[in-house]
């Protein structure tokens, strides 16, 4: 995995052309030392000539693995009919058919491009459909970079629950009155302000496994049965869990079907896409004609339903339906998740992994992990140096979290599993 000289100096001048026209020399997303050159199946090559087995997959999209030889034809089929029409068109309605199939709250489908906008756009569906202003969501949830979608994100101060904190500057402060923080898996935390402020509310937003943390038994149904009584939309924001912990997302995997959900990643195949999917007569906001009065949403997007990226979900969920496709997802993470455990033990070092086969982290901390609160615990310097000693070993995940694809291979993890051994061994106690 050595570098060649001329790469590297190649390489040396992109970084430097980065930090001099980027601020913080990044797009904001990964560190502005990884450049990525190419992917192909379960793999990634950096600028500097490196290869890595990407546990980063674009943040999720490419959950058939990068390159996927189904979804370049459908690519390359569809730009030789034209890239985007302001219009619908058959692999958009395709696809919006498929979800509909899938994804159990999905009776119809609205596109935008990015899981920031669907979120938005979801929590004004909700506030349209109710009449209702203020959006419940979960301290640590994470829901786009709209202003709403960074109110108590990652809070270093937590004591002032239920009341907001922006997580950026910039953010109006009234927009910190339209919103209500509650703590992931406490049921009677939630029931406490659906009785003091459900008249109010429009609806709870979730990630119904919040980052890694999955639900505890029964608090999506609780979360749920709630709602309902005060007639308060559930909305599950699906974009990263939608068709990666099963075909049906979240909601079917864990048996609760919200009104509402926001998808992204996955089905855009690796292209900007997302939506906004639910029950028939919330989704009417969007239609001029059935919406009813005070009701109507009216949602424009040059690039919505774009035919390149429909075509991309289009590949991208036949190969999910492809037999057998999930259940060897989910076998590869679980050796994974088995092994990492077991290497955590040999070295002693205290951190547990937490999440779902097809995506989970090591988190530094002991005890149960069931909320935001609980990961602030953790040693996030140790998991930087985790993830630093992985990237020198040849395997590239994101800051807190693996996501696995399913073009991963029985090599693949031997390696993997050997990377994590010798990191947590040079890590140590
Ligand atoms: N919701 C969740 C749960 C996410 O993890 C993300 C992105 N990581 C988003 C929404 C926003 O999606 P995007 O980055 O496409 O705007």
């Amino acid at each position: 995995m050595s570098s060649e000289p001329a790469a590297r100096s190649g390489f040396e001048e992109l970084l430097s052309t980065a930090e001099r026209v980027l601020p913080g020399g990044t797009f904001g997303n990964t560190a502005a030392d990884v450049v990525i050159r190419e992917g192909r199946g379960s793999r990634v090559w950096d600028e500097g000539g490196r290869e890595y087995i990407d546990y980063l997959i674009g943040s999720g999209p490419m959950l058939v693995g990068h390159s996927h030889p189904r979804v370049l034809d459908a690519v390359r089929a569809q730009l030789e009919l034209g890239t985007t029409f302001f219009a619908n068109n058959r692999p958009g309605i395709e696809l919006a058919a498929a979800i509909a199939q899938a994804v159990p709250c999905a009776d119809k489908v609205r596109f935008v491009s990015t899981g920031s906008e669907a979120d938005a756009v979801a929590m004004r569906v909700a506030r349209a459909y109710t009449g209702r202003e203020k959006v419940l969501k979960f301290e640590g949830g994470y829901h786009g970079y709209s202003d709403y979608g960074l109110m108590s994100l990652a809070p270093k101060r937590t004591g002032n629950s239920p009341h907001p904190i922006p997580d950026s500057a910039g953010i109006p402060r009234v927009v910190q009155d339209t919103m209500l923080v509650a703590q992931f898996n406490d049921v009677d935390g939630v029931a406490a302000l659906v009785r003091e402020h459900g008249d109010d509310i429009a609806c709870v937003f979730m990630e119904p496994m919040q980052r890694l943390i999955p639900p505890r038994p029964g608090f999506l149904a609780a979360v749920r049965e709630l709602t309902e009584a005060h007639d308060i939309l559930l909305v599950f924001d699906e974009v990263v869990t939608g068709f990666r912990l099963g075909y049906g997302g979240a909601q079917a995997h864990y048996g609760v079907t919200p009104d509402l959900c926001t998808l992204g990643k996955a089905i855009g195949g690796g292209f900007p896409l997302a939506a906004v999917a639910g029950r028939e007569e919330v989704m009417a906001v969007f239609d001029a004609e059935r919406a009813g009065a005070g009701r109507f949403v009216p949602l424009v997007g040059t690039l919505s339903g774009n035919p390149m990226a429909a075509a991309a979900g289009n590949a991208t969920l036949a190969v999910l339906r492809e037999p057998g496709c999930y259940e060897r997802l989910f076998a590869v993470g679980r050796r994974l998740v088995e092994g990492i455990g077991e290497a955590l033990a040999r070295h002693r070092v205290e951190a547990q992994v937490v999440g779902e086969p097809a995506l989970f982290d090591v988190v530094f901390a002991s005890g149960e992990i069931r909320d935001y609160r609980d990961t602030l615990r953790a040693d996030a310097g140790r998991l930087g140096t985790l993830n630093g000693l992985l990237r020198e070993r040849g395997v590239l995940k994101s800051e807190n979290k693996n996501y696995l694809s399913t073009s991963l291979t029985d090599v693949d993890v031997e390696e993997t599993l050997a990377a994590w051994d010798g990191a947590l061994g040079t890590l140590g106690r």
